[in-house]
């Protein structure tokens, strides 16, 4: 078979299938590596079916434990990659997918203030910027007063509700893609001025010398 077989019990994958190695016998039966695919959930029934199976008696296995494509009486799912996407459980999947990754484009960090003498991270709210202002500017609040060595801890509403507005405007604005300026003649990309070559290594042109000079100067500053 090609692609993927799953098979999936309620809301969870319960295996994994490269098509290549599943066999779908003439009964229907799946078969994955020359081993049937079974769902059997009591102990006892397992004990004898593993047993039968050691002894290739497959005929001794019960029919209710056997899997096909489809919904199974011994409650399990398989199907191929078509099948599955339309299955209840990978729609409920996609759809807590879609509501944390929506939650996490709301996540933002407000700077309150910073700390001591400096070698800590400032005190800072992270959160959901759409919740209501009262909400966020009683934890802004909180952190302010039970942060460690917090500088300006007596900050009014008013100086923390406008951290808050800004921090929402900005999120709101969409980000404008960074564009190359465009510098006139006698701009030099090595000196980064307007020195028409008198610093003695002209670059007129942004090639791939001067790429590369930016590419270990950004490198230089994050070490
Ligand atoms: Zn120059």
């Amino acid at each position: 078979m090609k692609g993927i077989i799953r098979v999936v019990r309620g809301s969870e994958v319960k295996l994994t299938l490269p098509g290549p190695s599943v066999t779908i016998k003439s009964d229907g039966t799946i078969w994955y590596q020359g081993m049937p695919i079974l769902g059997i959930t009591d102990p006892v029934i397992k004990a004898k079916v593993s047993a039968a199976i050691k002894a290739k008696r497959y005929g001794d296995i019960p029919a209710e434990s056997w899997t096909r494509l489809g919904d199974n009486p011994n409650g399990l799912w398989a199907g191929d990659e078509a099948a599955w996407a339309t299955h209840p459980a990978k729609l409920a999947q996609d759809e807590k997918n879609a509501a944390r990754r929506e939650q996490e484009t709301k996540q933002v960090t407000i700077w309150l203030s910073s700390r001591g003498w400096g070698d800590f991270i400032p005190a800072k709210w992270i959160g959901d910027i759409t919740r209501p202002d009262a909400e966020i500017l009683a934890e802004c609040k909180e952190e302010l007063r039970s942060g460690y060595d917090v500088d300006e801890p007596n900050q009014t509403d008013d100086e923390i509700l406008s951290k808050i507005t800004a921090a929402r405007t900005k999120w709101a604005t969409p980000k404008q893609p960074y564009k190359e300026p465009v510098h006139g003649p006698g701009y030099c990309y090595s000196c980064k001025t307007y020195c028409y070559g008198d610093c003695g290594d002209y670059h007129p042109a942004r090639d791939n010398v001067t790429v590369a000079r930016e590419i270990s100067e950004i490198a230089r500053e994050i070490s």
